[in-house]
């Protein structure tokens, strides 16, 4: 039987809602009650999620403009329910990473995860609100992949600020974990995975046998958000059909 989850009474914000796990992310949120913020930075993709889930509210912005996502979240607080989800990549040699492609894939790998949970984080605190945060990590946080350099470091980056979130607002009764999806076959995953030559061995470092589905990953990030996962903290949840432990 499939979980049910009763969000009724919680204001959401999931980040990169346009496509891919956050779209999904959204759609299921809204079917389990929950109040959404769909913040993402193509309109065209809120516009058609908007008419997909009545009720949805949107917000058009890039989370590394934090004048802006910070301009537009500040009407729209207390949130109780925050999915750090967007992310971009783009492959690249070490020898060939340049200081613009760092800044940008670091902007808004990590950097924007941190400022955007501080901003809602200090909301959640003030108004004596009880919140959960979910990062949207990946398996190339704890394992080195080839052409990823930036990426990875990124993401291993997001697994220790998901910890440190974790040890100082756990007090507060805030929740912060993370969760590290091997590939799915998202405009992201794609990008590094189409071409059956890289494909095929990963394919096979997964004892699964196979890439995961977007509500494979949704499904857990409920789950974290859920008072049924009341007790788990700092923690980074591979979804990886057991890549990292092979
Ligand atoms: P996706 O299909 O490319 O979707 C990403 C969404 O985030 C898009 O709507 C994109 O908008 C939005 N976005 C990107 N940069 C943004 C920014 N600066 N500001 C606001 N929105 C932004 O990617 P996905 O596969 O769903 O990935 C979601 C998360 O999962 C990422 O953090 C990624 O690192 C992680 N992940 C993905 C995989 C995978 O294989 N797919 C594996 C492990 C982890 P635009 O399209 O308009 O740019």
């Amino acid at each position: 039987m499939a979980a049910s989850y009763d969000f009724s009474g919680k204001r959401a914000l999931v980040t990169g809602a346009g496509k891919g796990i956050g779209r999904g992310l959204v759609i299921a949120l809204m079917r389990y009650g929950a109040e959404v913020i769909a913040l993402s930075r193509t309109q065209a993709d809120l516009d058609s999620l908007k008419e997909e889930v009545k009720g949805l509210i949107t917000v058009c912005a890039d989370v590394s403009d934090m004048a802006t996502v910070k301009a537009e979240l500040s009407k729209l607080r207390p949130i109780h329910l925050l999915v750090n989800n967007a992310g971009v990549g783009q492959l690249q040699h070490f020898l060939d990473v340049t200081p613009e492609s760092y800044d940008r894939i670091m902007d808004i790998n990590l950097k924007a995860v941190m400022f955007i949970s501080q901003f809602i984080a200090r909301g959640m605190v003030e108004g004596g609100v009880e919140g959960s945060i979910v990062n949207v990590s990946s398996q190339a946080s704890q394992c080195a992949l080839k052409e990823h350099t930036v990426y990875c470091t990124a993401k291993a980056g997001l697994d220790m600020l998901t910890k440190m979130m974790s040890l100082e607002l756990g007090p507060h009764k805030i929740r912060v974990n993370a969760v590290n999806p091997t590939v799915v076959m998202t405009n992201m995953g794609r990008l590094g995975w189409s071409d059956s030559k890289k494909a095929g061995p990963m394919l096979d470092r997964i004892p699964m046998g196979r890439f995961a589905e977007v509500e494979e990953i949704v499904n857990p990030i409920l789950f974290l958000l859920s008072d049924q996962s009341s007790m788990v903290n700092g923690t980074t949840l591979p979804i990886d059909g057991g890549f990292l432990a092979s």
